[in-house]
């Protein structure tokens, strides 16, 4: 917390309309059609989570061309949509799926507005250019309860050759409107659920203790840290629990709204140079580095001393997260390393990851934008026993 009558100044920007609740996606037809003429709708692999989705679209006669996206989108891919897009003449884009969808149609969105290829904008890898139009009217439906892109500024894309995930950030790009509707969420399977899930409890926990964070996004994550507490554990035991999906939904919504408007830390700096290099699903990255990171930021803050604000933190997330008022910041840590365990959630030896590859990506996530917000600088060591804590 701020301490009393300290300065604060913040900004916050969001989706221009949030629409909430189970049954919520039977809107979206009419608020397509409000928005446009002619429709991109990007959805995942599967058809399922979109069915309802898409057949409302279609049965408004809206000439609509549909865009599967195949694993988390890259900048060969967004070319590609864009084309189909623009030979279609579309001028209102929708994502329906889960947050490569999401990322892949907010991406199209802000490069039919803008002209040139999508390396113009790209941070890291391209020219950088600020995106100078806002998108057209853009529509994310998520189907998944994680990345709380639905209501983010930025579309992570992978450039392939360079082994890496970048960005395309404006606020230009902040969706017209997003869609929450839980029952869209009943049919994830439940190993779906617990890394997607898992990544939605880091959003909320990592804008938390960032250093950026604000008393905006503070009191969106004390309310969102408890419901995916006591959700996640019932949402991956059964899919069909329309309550615990419900407080997902919120809790991956919130993450979303924390993280664009407070950043992240650590886990999230890791996770940007491991998901480019390694096959591993965004929210088990999180799952592996969220312990190790808590337990590092903990002990460099106590070792330290200095930013008690920060600490305390750290205990409050353990007592929401635990329920026990008497909890330490300790108990907070081994409560989400149990967690994982019960979720199953493969931790990065799985998919790869070795101690030979730990020197190149301590290097890279300190380089990575996430990185910034964490709340105490950790150094190489620090960083290189995070990460082989999560191997
Ligand atoms: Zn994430």
């Amino acid at each position: 917390m701020n301490a009393a009558g300290s300065v604060v100044q913040f900004a916050f920007a969001t989706a221009t309309e949030i629409a909430f609740g189970p049954g919520v996606r039977r809107i979206v037809a009419e608020r397509v059609s409000i928005a446009g003429s002619r429709v991109l709708v990007v959805t995942g692999r599967s058809d399922r989570p979109s069915a309802d989705v898409l057949a409302s679209l279609h049965a408004s006669g809206l000439p609509l061309v549909r865009w599967p996206v195949e694993g988390e989108p890259t900048v060969a891919a967004a070319r590609a949509a864009v084309e189909a897009a623009r030979q279609h003449r579309a001028d209102v884009v929708v994502a329906c799926g889960g947050g490569s969808a999401i990322d892949l149609g907010k991406a199209v969105a802000a490069l039919l507005a803008n002209p040139g290829d999508p390396l113009d904008y790209l941070e890291v890898v391209g020219r950088g250019l600020a995106l100078t139009e806002r998108s057209v009217p853009f529509i994310a439906v998520p189907t998944t309860a994680g990345t709380g892109a639905e209501v983010t500024r930025n579309a992570v894309l992978s450039v392939l050759e360079g082994r890496q995930k970048v960005s395309l950030r404006s606020p230009l790009m902040l969706p017209a409107l997003a869609v929450v509707d839980p029952e869209l969420t009943l049919a994830l399977p439940p190993a779906l659920t617990a890394a997607t899930g898992m990544d939605a409890l880091t959003q909320l926990v990592e804008p938390y203790v960032s250093v950026k964070a604000n008393p905006l996004t503070d009191a969106i994550c004390l309310e969102g840290l408890p419901r995916v507490a006591r959700a996640l554990r019932r949402a991956f035991a059964d899919g069909h629990n329309l309550e615990a999906r419900t407080d997902m939904a919120l809790g991956s919504l919130f993450g979303g709204l924390a993280l664009a408007n407070a950043a992240l830390g650590a886990v999230h700096g890791f996770a940007a140079p491991i998901g480019g290099r390694f096959p591993a699903p965004h929210g088990a990255v999180c799952a592996a580095l969220l312990p190790s990171v808590m337990r590092a930021n903990v002990g460099a803050l106590q070792d330290r001393g200095g930013d008690t604000d920060r600490l305390d933190r750290y205990t409050r997330v353990a007592r929401l997260l635990t329920g026990d008022t008497c909890a330490s910041a300790a108990d907070g840590v081994a409560w989400v390393e149990r967690l994982r365990e019960d979720l199953k959630v493969p931790s990065l030896g799985a998919y790869g990851v070795a101690r030979a590859d730990v020197d190149d990506l301590v290097s890279a996530a300190t380089r990575a934008s996430s990185m910034r917000g964490n709340p105490i600088a950790l150094d190489a060591t620090e960083l290189r026993d995070v990460l082989l804590a999560a191997l």
